[in-house]
């Protein structure tokens, strides 16, 4: 890779998303791969990598890589980095661009539309909450308008799933 290879922009562009912020105080010191759970499965997943890649321009390989949606959100790098980076949230930042770019898996696409139409991932039926009366639980109401009203969509009009958070 030559220097003059990257987009000197995308650095700016993550770190100004919400969660972005500590992006460029990373200084590289991999306490965050060392810790990383997935990480310790799956060496090819590099979060200081990531952040490399990241503040050296490479945005489409970022951006499109499926490493990025690997990430179990665990925070076990935010509790070890040195420099307050959040890892997991900066991965966030990346994770939103790049489904706004189209490069989000189909599963991430799938949840973005459930929580769309139900507010969340997984409908709660008469079924379930027959059982939960039957342990003397109270009924999991769904209130699909609280989570539509915060993503500023109406019922009708569903997104594909790109935009969503
Ligand atoms: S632990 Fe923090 S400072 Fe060190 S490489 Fe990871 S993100 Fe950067
Ligand atoms: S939050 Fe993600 S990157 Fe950080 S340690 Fe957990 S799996 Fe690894």
């Amino acid at each position: 890779m030559k220097i003059n290879d990257g987009d000197p922009g995308f650095k700016h562009e993550v770190a100004a998303q919400p969660g972005g912020e500590g992006l460029k105080v990373c200084f590289g010191c991999a306490a965050c791969t060392a810790r990383c759970t997935v990480g310790q499965h799956m060496p090819e997943y590099d979060p200081r990598r990531i952040i490399r890649l990241t503040l050296l321009g490479r945005r489409q390989e970022v951006l499109a890589s499926p490493l990025i949606w690997r990430c179990s959100t665990c925070y076990s790098c935010s509790e070890v980095c040195p420099q307050e980076v959040r890892f997991t949230d900066v991965l966030t930042a990346i994770k939103n661009l790049a489904a706004r770019e189209g490069c989000a898996p189909p599963s991430a696409r799938v949840s973005a539309q459930l929580l769309a139409k139900q507010g969340r991932l997984l409908e709660v039926s008469e079924f379930e909450n027959e059982k939960r009366a039957d342990l003397g639980l109270p009924p999991v109401e769904q209130h699909p308008q609280d989570f539509q009203s915060i993503l500023g969509i109406t019922p009708e009009a569903e997104p594909d799933g790109e935009d969503a958070p």
